[in-house]
């Protein structure tokens, strides 16, 4: 089914926002899920490394380039439609990491294990919540790093927690 339909990327987005295998092995990077026409552009301020560029036409998607993101995840936060990701493919082993926002209260603990969502909602497995970032000084949106097999790294969008303190 289209994204124009149900709102959720298809496999053509995804493929136009995925970064290459070999910047995958690299180390973290960021995927911005943002295919919408929309007057927004917050990401492009959020990366000091110039990674993230709207030429023109302030509706028009973000163009990101791998080669000159580092992976840091600042741009998540910035992103009032939660619509972007870390993942780091270049850990040794079977697991990946996932960086996503998540705006529920309250947050999850570090070492927590909680259960993964995919972009319709749809129950995953379960994953480690390896950091919680709510700093002050990103202001907006906390970003919480999960730890999922890699198989899963590139449907794993959300989470929920399985018991609430
Ligand atoms: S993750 Fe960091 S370096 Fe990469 S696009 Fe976002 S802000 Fe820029
Ligand atoms: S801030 Fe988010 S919603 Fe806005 S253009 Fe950037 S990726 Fe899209």
């Amino acid at each position: 089914m289209s994204h124009r339909r149900d709102g959720i990327l298809d496999e053509k987005n995804l493929r136009a926002v995925r970064p290459s295998d070999e910047r995958l092995k690299q180390g973290p990077v960021v995927m911005v899920e943002c295919v919408e026409r929309i007057p927004c552009n917050p990401c492009v301020a959020a990366c000091s490394k110039g990674a993230i560029s709207i030429e023109g036409d302030l509706n028009d998607s973000p163009a990101v380039d791998h080669a000159l993101c580092d992976g840091c995840g600042i741009c998540i936060s910035a992103c009032p439609g939660l619509a972007i990701f870390v993942v780091d493919m270049s850990r040794e082993g079977e697991d990946a990491t996932v960086m996503l926002p998540y705006e529920f209260r309250p947050l999850p603990d570090k070492g927590e294990t909680v259960t993964t969502l995919d972009r319709a909602g749809e129950v995953i497995g379960e994953a480690k919540v390896l950091r919680v970032l709510d700093a002050k000084a990103l202001d907006r949106t906390p970003i919480v790093s999960l730890e999922v097999p890699k198989s899963q790294a590139m449907d794993v969008r959300h989470f929920v927690r399985r018991e609430t303190p």
